[in-house]
């Protein structure tokens, strides 16, 4: 399949004439290509861009929001073939890929629900003097995104950008440009019309160019910590607004006292689920005092999952290289391999690139194992005497995503959620990933920038308020300020 640039509502191909290959990493086959953008196709897209975004500002809210009743109509009736798309290119099982699709309906309908709570308001500040405040559009905006979430991700800000009246311009993982082709198809066919969308194809000199360009008034970045943070430098600097989410290590304190079969499938669903590439996911557990009775059945839990069938693929082989090396060296170190899966090929897909779950024991908090985000289906555990010990592991840490603890006690799961230097915490959930109207974002190297980039504190970050103050009654407040 050709991927191209989607610009004034069409596939036209990127103009630089490199030709990058987009490699499935279920089996190792070509699945599609791609010619890189160049500097012109992203002004070609500014241009109609800035042009769309005045007439599209001009319709109202509710009306704007039609199109993604449509859209979400059309992601409704093709969830399978988005799925196997998703499948296709990031390797993650089908179930897991429609889940994506399910997300992005609920995120449509966050949207959809906008003019119910984004509207502005109106207060007598003084007798006969009206303030009011109204929110504006910022203009051309862009989202930057990674390649774990092919579909879900994006429409974490396509749908309340555009919907609040700004023109949007993405710029998908070059790791899995395809979803995102349908993603412009569909909302053509739901009736956005031509330049409100746009797509730019490349990678890091595009992201550059976007951060430095004057007429992308906001943007937002999700992916590793190194490039959110200079994406957030490059674009302040630029003083532009951005919001750039950066990579995590989430940590599960487990009580003796847990719920042994909640805890042991809901820890192994998270470090293992979408092969651990997930910024939500389990990655060091904290086993508070005897866990033992716990452990076993969390290394139970894990030989029930099998490459290929409920465990996808991780991204490429590099990744699968990085992954691998993480658990020797934890190995060189002194940890113990409870659950090996190193070295896992999967029949049939020879030229795939798999890991099995992987549980590694007896890790020290200074192993990289434990401190470094592995994002791969690792889990690295570290045994400790207190929940304080457990506590000021978790708090150490750089990231600040997630944290969850599993208990029984409700004194316990109170006093770590308080405690925990995490943006997203939850009490016997393995990912605990806000779902609508809540926002989605961490704390700490996880993110930087205000709010949150999903839910209600998205309004702030798409839009600008306007303050207007009025007087129509020259007897009343002559006093005000006049
Ligand atoms: P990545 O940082 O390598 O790439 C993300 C985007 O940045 C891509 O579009 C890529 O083209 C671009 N990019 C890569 N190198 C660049 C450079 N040097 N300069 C400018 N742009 C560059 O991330 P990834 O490997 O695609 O995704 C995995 C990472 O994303 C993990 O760290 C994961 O935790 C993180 N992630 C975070 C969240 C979150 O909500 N915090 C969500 C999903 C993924």
């Amino acid at each position: 399949m050709r991927v191209d640039n989607f610009i004034n509502g069409k596939f036209i191909p990127g103009s630089s004439g490199n030709t990058e290959k987009v490699i499935s990493p279920v089996d190792g086959k070509l699945i599609a290509a791609y010619t890189t953008s160049t500097k012109e196709d992203l002004e070609a897209i500014i241009t109609t861009a800035t042009e769309a975004q005045k007439q599209w500002q001009n319709i109202t809210l509710k009306e704007r929001v039609q199109v993604f009743y449509r859209y979400k109509a059309i992601l409704e009736r093709n969830i399978n073939f988005l799925s196997d798309i998703i499948v296709q290119e990031n390797g993650k099982i089908f179930s897991e890929a429609k889940a994506e699709i399910e997300k992005a309906i609920e995120l449509c309908e966050f949207a959809c629900a906008l003019p119910q709570f984004a509207h502005g308001e109106t207060e007598e500040v003084s007798v006969g003097v009206q303030c009011t405040s109204e929110r504006y559009p910022i203009g051309v905006v862009a989202s930057i995104v990674p390649f774990n979430f092919p579909s879900m991700v994006p429409h974490w800000t396509i749908m309340n950008a555009i919907a609040l009246g700004n023109a949007f311009i993405l710029k998908p993982s070059e790791k899995v440009p395809v979803s995102s082709q349908y993603i412009a198809k569909y909302l053509q066919e739901a009736g956005l019309p031509d330049g409100v969308f746009s797509i730019i194809n490349g990678g890091s000199d595009i992201v550059e160019m976007i951060c430095d360009h004057p007429k992308i008034k906001a943007v937002t970045f999700v992916g590793s910590t190194k490039i959110a943070a200079l994406v957030y430098k490059r674009c302040t600097s630029n003083l532009k607004q951005v919001l750039a989410l950066g990579g995590a290590k989430n940590h599960i304190i487990l009580s003796p006292d847990a719920h042994q079969e909640m805890a042991a499938t809901n820890i192994v669903a998270s470090m293992s689920g979408c092969a651990g590439q997930r910024c939500m996911a389990a990655a060091t557990l904290l086993a508070v005092g005897d866990c033992d009775h716990i452990i076993e059945k969390i290394v139970n839990e894990s030989k029930k999952i099998q490459c290929g069938n409920n465990l996808g693929s991780v991204i490429s082989k590099e990744a699968k290289e990085r992954i691998e090396n993480y658990v020797t060296e934890a190995e060189r170190q002194g940890a113990k391999i409870l659950s090996d899966g190193r070295n896992t090929t999967v029949v049939g897909k020879e030229q795939g690139f798999y890991v099995g779950p992987t549980i590694i024991d007896h890790a020290t908090p200074e192993m990289a194992v434990a401190t470094e985000e592995i994002f791969g289906p690792v889990l690295t555990i570290i045994r400790c005497k207190t929940i304080d010990e457990a506590l000021a592991i978790e708090n150490n840490n750089p990231y600040g995503n997630a944290c969850s603890i599993f208990t029984q006690s409700g004194s316990i799961a109170s006093y770590v959620s308080k405690r925990a230097s995490a943006g997203m915490c939850g009490v016997n959930i393995g990912v605990p990933v806000p779902r609508e109207p809540f926002g989605f974002g961490g704390w700490n190297q996880s993110k930087y920038g205000s709010g949150d980039i999903t839910g209600k504190s998205s309004i702030e970050f798409w839009t600008k308020a306007k303050k207007t103050t009025v007087k129509w009654n020259p007897e009343a407040g002559i006093n005000w300020m006049s």
